[in-house]
Order: C-alpha cells, then structure tokens, then sequence
C-alpha cells in the first residue's frame, strides 16, 4: 500500500449542505448574517475555506450578493446532470453551474442515492460531467448502518470512492466526503476515530487509484451531525481536513462556531 504524506498543506474547508432549505429570500438574509458574524469575530482570514451549498433556485441571488459585497464564501450546488444540455427535463447542466460561479457540486450525496437511485456509475459520470465544466465535485461516498455491521466501516465507502474516479485524472481537484448514512441527521456522530480511520483509507484509495500527489492534496471531509460541540475533535485528525455539514449549517451562530473550530480549546 503507498504511503501518503498527510502534512499536506491542505485548507480545511467548512461546506454547508442546506438541502431543501432556505429560499432565496432567506438566503440573502442568512448569507449576510454569516458575513457579517465571521466579520465581527475576525475570521475571515482565509485559514478555512467556507463553501455554501444552497438550493438551485438560490444560486443566482447568492452569486449576485457573494459578488457585490465581496464575501469570500465558496458557492456550490447540491447536484449536476450527466448531460451538458439537451431534453433532460429537470436536469441542470454543470455548464449552467460554472456560469454561475459555481466552484463546487455535491455528487453522490446518500440522500441522492437512496431517494434518486444513483448508482455508482451515475455517480461517475456526474463526477465526469462536473469537471468537464470546471467543477469541483465533492464526492460523498459512506455506509448504512446495515452495511458497518456487514462489512465494517471502511468497504463500502471505498468501493464507491474507487467506482467515482473512475475517469478522473489524478490532475484533478476533487473533495472527498466521507459520511456515514447512520450519522446523517441522527444526531450520532461518528467519533473522531472513526473518522480518522475511514478518512484516512480513503486517502490510499485516492493513491492507489490516482496517484501519491493526489492523495497528498486532496481534501477529504467527515459528515454526518457535525456540531460546534464536536467539530475540533474531528479537525484534530490528520487526514480530516474539514466538515459538510447539514442541519448545523442552517443555524448562523452554529454554523460560524464550526466555522471558528480553531477557536475552540486545544485546537
Ligand atoms: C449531510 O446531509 O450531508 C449531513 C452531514 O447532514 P447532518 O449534518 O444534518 O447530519
């Protein structure tokens, strides 16, 4: 197995998934109050990268808000069509994505695969599409409860990992989340152990499918019921280089907390 250089240099990146939440009305006054909460505390300093993941009817407004006050918040979707245009009815394309400013997409998020049947080779192609739009994808890959009492915690998600690269060059940017479907809005997070350990075999999956470089660089993210209360333990971990988070993400004074992680004790 390689051995991958974990001091990295990565940015830890804090990624709010708002699902179906917020219209963009709301999305204006929440972005705002982010902002200008950050602001007061100092923390826009660049040492962690925010990434904001509101519904596709809110992106412009947010891209339009992000743009005229010069919030360095990240803007992503929630989900990209394998198609770049077309009669797709519903689908949105990464090309309409990337006009937006749009950095990131989320690919392959458990609520997609569950409620959408998103196999895995849906999965890659959207991860294909993404980047040949000049996306980021953050590919979400994690086990049921079912599937950690089966197979333990690391196979699952490691199968989809290697199934959602299969056509990415080990050039590209690319954000692996590692969230197990149990944590997902339960309110039990995984320990920080438990998320070092999947995230770090996630690592060597990167090398062995792309390469040292890209295992090296590659950011790779623990979901699932992340919290002010225990975002430092999970930031303490070597290969956790940052958070999607759901619900917490919805709360302003929440979400800077997590945000703020470096504030909290012994971190
Ligand atoms: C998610 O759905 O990506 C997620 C991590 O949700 P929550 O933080 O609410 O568990």
């Amino acid at each position: 197995m390689a051995t991958v250089n974990t001091s990295g240099g990565r940015t830890p990146l804090i990624a709010g998934n708002w699902k179906m939440n917020l219209d963009h009305l709301q999305a204006v006054a929440f972005v705002q109050k982010l902002h200008w909460t950050l602001k007061d505390a100092k923390h826009e300093d660049g040492s962690v990268e925010v990434a904001i993941f509101p519904p596709f009817t809110d992106l412009r407004t947010v891209q339009t808000l992000l743009d005229a006050d010069k919030i360095p918040f990240g803007l992503g979707a929630q989900d990209v069509s394998t198609k770049d245009s077309g009669a797709y009815t519903g689908e949105i394309s990464g090309a309409f994505l990337s006009k937006l400013d749009c950095r990131y997409v989320i690919i392959g998020h458990s609520e997609r695969r569950e409620y959408h049947a998103e196999s895995d080779d849906v999965v890659a192609a959207k991860v294909k599409a993404a980047l040949a739009h000049g996306l980021v994808p953050v590919i979400c890959v994690g086990e049921t409860a079912d599937d950690l009492e089966k197979h333990g915690a690391s196979a699952v998600p490691v199968a989809q990992l290697k199934a959602a690269l299969q056509h990415v060059p080990a050039s590209a940017d690319v954000v692996v989340a590692y969230e197990p479907v149990w944590a997902i809005g339960s309110g039990q997070a995984a320990t920080a152990e438990q998320a070092q350990e999947v995230c770090a075999t996630l690592r060597q999956a990167i090398a062995t499918e792309l390469d040292d470089e890209a295992a090296a660089r590659t950011r790779v993210l623990y979901g699932g019921s992340v919290k002010a209360a225990n975002i430092a333990g999970f930031m303490r971990q070597p290969d956790v280089d940052g958070a999607l988070v759901g619900g917490a993400s919805l709360l302003v004074d929440e979400f800077s907390s997590i945000i703020r992680y470096q504030k909290h004790v012994g971190v």
